[in-house]
């Protein structure tokens, strides 16, 4: 393979394919753009998957998963695939990607543009111009540790159990790629756990410390979960990289999430370790699924796999400028008035999936 760019493009099911035919001109835009032309390859995966080979993802793109510089997925799964055993159901082969990659490193954002600012269910003020990543461990700590499980206890009780366990390895990666977020951003990185009551959370704060003078650009602090939940509603504006755990990352991404709005509009990106050139496996994809009530009619709102695209040029292909347009694009279009449906709000522009990818390579175009 050539050094250009390449991205290996797995749109899944349901609205999953229609926005990514928007993000595939966004693409192309920034290839010719750039100068930097894209080498893409489409691929199945989910229900797709299932329908074309039988499971939902053939070894043969596991493989080109390795061998593409980062992977952009758009959603898998659907009624139609509801009732299939667990071992084959479309989300296994998002689980497979994960898995097989070691993507160990979960990135969501929380932006609020602007325009959405009264769409979040804190006050304008809070919100607008929001822009904070949260960076969460993904592959250990209490969904994967042991022992777990539910036994039968001497006395007629049930007991369930769950282990909160990281070892040093797993603390250190996650919060290197952290430390580097941080660098690229506003240079400042939040550790968040709970030293106050446990050991794991002692040994986190430990050795994130001792990583601090590796990256001596960045402003460390830490500070307990349950006060980040409260700090995240209070004054979100406060953070610009916060670094935790599975189980905190779990909630305290989601309470993130819906600062912003809509599902329609929030990217995600799941990186892994770096290899001997520095490069680190990546998969990129919108946080929603492939919304089987609105999915074939056009109303699918792009934005935020576009948004996951653009987490790509920043973060595997260390293209900022080209991110920054195609977030300013995004931007521009919605300071206009344009709206799908899922953030639709009174005297807006409605449009479908098509005219919003139309309105935002109109606006790229403008600006280059
Ligand atoms: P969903 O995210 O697909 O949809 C939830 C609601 O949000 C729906 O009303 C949908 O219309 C709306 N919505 C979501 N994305 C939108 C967009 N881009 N534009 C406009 N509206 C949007 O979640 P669900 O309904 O719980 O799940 C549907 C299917 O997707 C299930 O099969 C589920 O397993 C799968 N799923 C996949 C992923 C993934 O691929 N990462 C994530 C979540 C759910």
């Amino acid at each position: 393979m050539s050094n250009a760019p390449t991205m290996l493009i797995l749109p899944g099911d349901g609205i999953g394919a229609e926005v990514m035919v928007e993000v595939q001109r966004v693409v192309d835009w920034v290839s010719g753009a750039s100068g930097t032309p894209f080498t893409t390859e489409t691929d199945l995966v989910g229900g797709a998957a299932i329908d074309a080979h039988g499971k939902p993802l053939h070894d043969d793109t596991m493989k080109k998963a390795f061998d593409f510089d980062s992977v952009l997925l758009g959603a898998v799964g659907g009624p139609k695939w509801d009732n299939l055993d667990f071992s084959i159901k479309p989300e296994r082969g998002l689980l497979r990607l994960r898995k097989e990659m070691e993507l160990f490193a979960n990135l969501r954002p929380a932006m609020c543009f602007d325009a959405l600012a009264d769409a979040s269910s804190l006050k304008r003020e809070l919100v607008a111009g929001l822009d904070i990543m949260i960076v969460r461990e993904l592959t250990g700590g209490t969904y994967f540790g042991e022992p777990r499980g539910i036994t039968d206890l001497p006395n007629g009780e049930r007991r369930g159990v769950n282990t909160q366990v990281y070892d040093t390895h797993e603390i250190v990666r996650v919060a290197r790629a952290a430390f580097e977020l941080a660098q690229k951003r506003g240079g400042r990185l939040c550790s968040v756990e709970k030293a106050n009551v446990m050991e794991s959370g002692v040994l986190w704060r430990e050795e994130v410390t001792k990583l601090a003078s590796e990256y001596p650009d960045v402003e460390l602090s830490h500070m307990y979960a349950d006060n980040c939940a409260m700090q995240l509603v209070r004054q979100p504006k406060q953070f610009d990289v916060i670094v935790t755990d599975n189980l905190f990352g779990d909630l305290l991404s989601d309470c993130a999430a819906m600062l912003t709005g809509s599902l329609g509009m929030l990217p995600s990106a799941s990186l892994g370790a770096e290899d001997e050139n520095k490069k680190r496996k990546a998969m990129y994809e919108p946080v929603h699924g492939s919304a089987p009530d609105i999915a074939g009619q056009g109303k699918a709102n792009p934005i935020a796999c576009i948004l996951s695209y653009a987490m790509a040029l920043r973060y595997s292909y260390d293209m900022p400028d080209a991110a920054d347009a195609v977030e300013k694009a995004v931007q521009d279009v919605l300071a206009e008035g344009y709206r799908t449906g899922d953030i639709m709000q009174p005297g807006m522009k409605a449009v479908g999936t098509t005219e919003m990818g139309d309105t935002i390579i109109a606006k790229l175009k403008k600006a280059a």
